[in-house]
């Protein structure tokens, strides 16, 4: 069944929408530390870290990221070691790649000055539709359509649209939704209003049509179909792997190697990490010395087991053990290898699970 209709809503649904969703966010927006600028770096850095993470887990990382990148010009000065340093533990690390990388070229190649121009802020580096949609209606009240998860799910209800929302034929009937709705004026605080209404009210499970001001006009909730629509997409199974992590020693000093282009947290700092078959005893220790010599070009002495980590990534569930080693021959292979002191680690960006072992080494260390 496909209940969607191809044909534009009415106007006078549409203007009715518009009031009425303007006239709830004014009185229930939350404040947020990026509500209310009109500064085009601030809106697109927080559209950037709201991209997949909760609002609740952005704000501080939002507010500690501004104060030591006030401006576009501070972010492209900083290294991007500095810059990835402050978006520990926000994950996806490739966003605050890409958004130091779209600062040098706003500095380089606008003077500084955010450009206004829809083809060019989509060709800086991690700008796609959406978020530039988002920075040019919030800061130049542009009449740019936006549509993200939140809005994905509110556009469909609206719409009674049951099919996959993410498939190509949904994606444009949305596209087109969402620009069918746009007001005049007020384009930014309306697509902030939008996207609030689907993230507070409008939710996955159980929307809360009682208090939803748009109820009188959406099909979904007049048929009950909330539970259906949007149509879910099957979630990717999950798999469960074994890796192991090795602090391998000299003197006073540990290795860290940087994460490669082609490696899930490309630019980050780790210890050397690999998949690992082995269980214990000699194949367990064989296979971790050939690993660290084949990743990192070290030849080691396997120790201890430190600690074990579970954790998940996208649809990973991964044990992690980290063993120590000593190091017995060789020098790193290749750039993006140090060696060092345990004191150190505080300086260096590294993913979650490797900071925690980082701080297992420090206090033994510093004792
Ligand atoms: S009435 Fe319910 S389903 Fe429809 S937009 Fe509002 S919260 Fe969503």
């Amino acid at each position: 069944m496909t209940t969607a209709s191809e044909q534009p809503a009415p106007t006078a649904w549409r203007q009715s929408l518009r009031r009425r969703l303007l006239t709830w966010f004014r009185r229930h927006a939350r404040e947020l530390p990026w509500r209310g600028t009109r500064d085009p770096y601030r809106v697109w850095v927080s559209e950037i870290m709201l991209q997949q993470t909760q609002v609740a887990t952005v704000i501080p990382y939002y507010e500690r990221f501004l104060e030591a990148f006030p401006t576009v010009a501070d972010l492209a000065a900083a290294t991007e070691t500095t810059v990835l340093r402050h978006w520990e533990g926000l994950g996806y690390y490739r966003r605050a790649r890409q958004l130091h990388a779209a600062a040098n070229v706003v500095v380089s190649e606008y003077q500084g000055e955010f450009p206004r121009d829809l083809a060019a802020i989509r060709a800086l580096p991690g700008i796609g539709r959406y978020t530039a949609g988002a920075i040019l209606s919030i800061a130049f009240d542009q009449r740019q359509p936006i549509v993200e998860a939140n809005t994905v799910r509110l556009y469909s209800r609206l719409l009674a649209y049951d099919q996959d929302p993410k498939a190509a034929p949904g994606e444009r009937l949305l596209w087109e939704f969402a620009a069918s709705l746009l007001p005049r004026k007020q384009v930014g605080t309306f697509n902030q209003a939008l996207m609030e209404l689907g993230s507070e009210v409008c939710t996955p499970r159980q929307p809360a049509c009682e208090v939803c001001p748009l109820a009188v006009l959406c099909p979904t909730q007049a048929a009950g179909l909330q539970d259906q629509i949007p149509a879910m997409r099957k979630k990717a199974a999950v798999t469960a792997i074994r890796q192991a992590c090795v602090v391998v020693r000299k003197a006073d000093h540990v290795l860290l190697r940087q994460c490669g282009e082609d490696e899930r947290w490309a630019g980050m700092w780790d210890f050397p990490r690999f998949d690992l078959v082995s269980q214990r005893g000699a194949a367990l220790q064989s296979e971790l010395r050939e690993k660290v010599l084949t990743l990192t070009g070290v030849q080691i002495e396997p120790g201890n087991r430190l600690t074990t980590i579970n954790h998940s990534v996208t649809r990973y569930r991964i044990q992690l053990t980290c063993y120590q080693a000593t190091h017995r021959a060789g020098s790193p292979a290749a750039n993006g290898m140090r060696w060092v002191r345990p004191s150190e680690l505080p300086d260096y960006p590294l993913n979650v699970t490797a900071r925690k072992i980082s701080q297992r080494l420090v206090p033994s260390d510093s004792a």
